[in-house]
């Protein structure tokens, strides 16, 4: 049988991690600015991650969401604390795709309405209603389409207050800092006329935190900038650190009513125990805090090279949009300085690296991208 070819491959097969680094088969040591994805938040093979999912796996992974599994009320209340959302609820998934679907289902179960404004160039993922806010159009089959989806620019104040006036809107979807579409951050104004504009129309604020939240930008959440709570924020990636699992948790504002969500595999064991691992890693160490300032001193480096268009991005979130000619500089550090960053159209390299990445190695990275800049 031959695999189905979800992504362009590079010829390199990871064998172990540790930390910031990931080797080959061949023993080569890489960098890993990209964390497969934003998903390595506390870094590869982490020792207390490791022992907390043995220690699990050696007691029970999974049984069933019929019983009551203490780890769920663990997770939520750790999580609620290191968020600032304590009166939230917290329901537990497995994807990021997962999440944004239910928080989509459940604004329109709470409000009954039908209409949701997603912006141009966001990702929400690949199942039927998160590819529908999704603004590709190349990956939404014909039996995906949905005609209750309103794609606006992005951060256009005017054409946001203009949909409302026009339309019944359910729910507003935004990433506070768009992923997949560049490393866009939303203007902070941008964010407050969504919250202000949904509070007067009986409308749910969702806030797609898949990428750009879990203290990845210095703040629990990115939308935390704008000092606003939304009614909902949709998790995964960073979660895990690689153990699948989602969630979405809902303010009290809404409430979420038995049988209204569900899901075989969300909150299973060994899902909480690595949910918890993370959370416990990341307060343990301070890795908000190090994600802040390791982000403002790489930022404000790379605002220092020339041959940078722009950098954007917030804490460890961080968008190099390059010019069209230099289009080799992402194969060059994979392939001539081993370190692996991610990409973005036009021309943009992404760094979204664990948490504890340490200043060495952003000053590995800052003395790599030199050198490729500098033949290029
Ligand atoms: N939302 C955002 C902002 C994302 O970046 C992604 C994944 N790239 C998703 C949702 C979908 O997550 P998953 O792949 O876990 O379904």
């Amino acid at each position: 049988m031959n695999l189905f070819d979800v992504y362009p491959i590079n010829p390199i097969n990871i064998v172990k991690g540790m930390g910031s680094l990931v080797y080959d088969d061949k023993g080569t040591e890489y960098l890993d600015l990209y964390g497969g994805h934003a998903v390595i938040s506390i870094g590869h093979t982490n020792p207390h991650y490791v022992k907390r999912l043995e220690d699990q796996l050696h007691k029970i992974g999974f049984y069933s969401n019929s019983i009551e599994i203490p780890l769920q009320k663990q997770l939520a209340e750790k999580l609620g604390k290191i968020s600032g959302k304590e009166d939230y609820q917290l329901f537990l998934c497995n994807s990021g795709a997962e999440a944004n679907e239910n928080a989509l289902k459940l604004a329109s179960f709470y409000n009954g309405k039908k209409k949701v404004i997603a912006f141009r160039k966001s990702f929400h993922g690949r199942t039927s209603l998160a590819v529908a806010v999704t603004d590709n159009p190349k990956i939404v089959a014909p039996v995906n389409e949905t005609h209750n989806v309103i794609f606006l620019p992005w951060a256009d104040e005017t054409a946001l207050e203009k949909t409302f006036a026009e339309h019944e809107i359910s729910s507003v979807i935004i990433e506070g800092i768009q992923g997949v579409g560049g490393i866009q951050v939303a203007p902070v104004s941008f964010l407050q006329k969504i919250r202000s504009l949904c509070d007067g129309h009986n409308a749910v604020y969702i806030a797609d935190s898949v990428q750009c939240g879990y203290g990845r930008t210095g703040k629990f959440f990115s939308h935390d900038f704008a000092e606003i709570n939304a009614d909902i924020y949709s998790m995964a990636k960073g979660m895990g650190n690689g153990f699948p699992i989602g969630g979405i948790i809902i303010s009290p504002k809404i409430q979420a009513t038995y049988g209204m969500l569900g899901t075989t595999f969300g909150g299973n064991h060994l899902a909480c125990a690595a949910g918890l691992a993370v959370l416990e890693v990341m307060e343990q160490d301070n890795l908000i805090q190090n994600a802040a300032d390791l982000g403002s001193y790489l930022i404000e480096e790379l605002k220092k090279f020339n041959k940078i268009t722009e950098v954007r991005g917030r804490g460890l979130m961080i968008g190099i949009e390059l010019p069209a000619e230099l289009s080799n500089v992402k194969k060059d550090l994979l392939f001539k300085h081993q370190i692996f960053t991610g990409e973005a159209k036009p021309n943009v390299v992404r760094l979204l690296p664990a948490l504890n990445l340490t200043k060495t190695y952003a000053d590995r990275f800052l003395e790599a991208l030199d050198k490729t800049l500098a033949s290029s």
